[in-house]
C-alpha cells in the first residue's frame, strides 16, 4: 500500500519568522510522526529555518532547483545547496514556472534528470489548463505529452523516487476544484502511462498526487479515491490549522 503524501507549496509566502510560527502552531495542532508522510516546500530562505523544525514524519522540499551543478546563473539555486539542508524533494515544472517563467518541457526534463542524479525525489507537477481540456485534443493527451518529455529516458530504477502531481491549471488558486471522479480518471491514466512505460510495479510504487484547490473540505473525498496518493496543496497549506486538518484526514483514510 503507498503512504499518503501531504505536500505544502508555499510558494513566495512566509518569511524565516512566519516559518517558525508555522511549524509551533502545526505541533501544537498534531502529534507526530504521523503515518502519512509530510511535506512542506518553503522559499528557499526560509529552509534553514524550516530544517531546524523537522522531525518525525516531516521532510523538506524545494519549489525549484537549476539544472547544472554550478556556475554564472545569476538568482537560481543548486542542489548541493539544497541538500546541505536536507531537503529530500524538489517539485519541478509547477505550471507557475511553466507559464510565469517560461519553463519548457526540454528544461523540466534537464531538472528531473539533475534531481535524480543527486539522488533527491522530483514531484513532477503535470496538468492541463481550461481550453485544453475542452479543446478537441484534450486534456489526455497534454498530460501524456508532459509525462513522455518530463519522464524521457528516466530509467525504471530511477522512476522509483518520481513523485507525479497532477495540477489542473484550471484549479490551481482558483477555488476550483476537480470533481474526484475527474481527478481520479486522470490518475489512473497516468499510472496506466506508467504501466505501460516503466513496469507493474514503478507503476504500483509511485504516488500521484492531486493538486488545485484541496482544502479540508474537499480532501477526503478527493484523497479516498484509489489512485490518489496524497496532495500538493498551495492556499490550504499556508495556515497551519488547515495544513493540519488535511493531515488528519490522511491519517484516518491510512486507517
Ligand atoms: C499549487 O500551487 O500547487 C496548488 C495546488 O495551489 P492551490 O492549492 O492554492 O490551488
Amino acid at each position: 500500500m503507498r503512504r499518503y503524501l501531504i505536500a505544502g507549496n508555499w510558494k513566495m509566502n512566509k518569511t524565516a519568522r512566519e516559518t517558525k510560527s508555522f511549524f509551533e502552531e502545526l505541533s501544537s495542532h498534531l502529534t507526530f510522526p504521523t503515518q502519512s508522510e509530510i511535506l512542506i516546500c518553503p522559499p528557499f530562505t526560509s529552509i534553514p529555518e524550516a530544517h531546524r523544525h523537522l522531525q518525525g514524519s516531516i521532510v523538506l522540499g524545494a519549489q525549484n532547483v537549476h539544472a547544472k551543478a554550478s556556475g554564472a546563473f545569476t538568482g537560481e539555486i543548486s542542489l548541493s545547496m539544497l541538500t546541505e539542508w536536507n531537503v529530500a524533494y524538489v517539485i519541478v515544472g509547477h505550471s507557475e514556472r511553466r507559464t510565469l517563467f517560461g519553463e519548457t518541457d526540454a528544461c523540466i526534463h534537464e531538472k528531473i534528470k539533475t534531481v535524480l542524479q543527486g539522488r533527491l525525489k522530483p514531484i513532477l507537477c503535470v496538468g492541463e489548463t481550461l481550453e485544453e481540456r475542452q479543446s478537441k485534443q484534450g486534456a489526455f493527451a497534454v498530460i501524456e505529452r508532459e509525462l513522455a518529455n518530463g519522464l524521457k529516458d528516466i530509467s525504471a530504477e530511477d522512476m522509483r523516487a518520481v513523485t507525479i502531481a497532477y495540477e489542473p491549471i484550471w484549479a490551481i488558486g482558483t477555488g476550483e476544484t476537480a470533481t474526484p471522479e475527474i481527478a481520479q480518471e486522470m490518475h489512473h491514466f497516468i499510472r496506466q502511462w506508467l504501466n505501460a512505460h516503466c513496469n507493474t510495479a514503478v507503476a504500483e510504487q509511485v504516488r500521484l498526487l492531486y493538486g488545485g484547490s484541496l482544502k479540508p473540505s474537499n480532501a477526503k473525498e478527493l484523497l479516498s479515491k484509489q489512485d490518489i496518493d496524497g496532495g500538493l496543496i498551495g492556499g490550504a497549506a499556508l495556515e497551519a490549522k488547515s495544513f493540519a486538518e488535511l493531515i488528519r484526514i490522511a491519517e484516518e483514510l491510512s486507517h
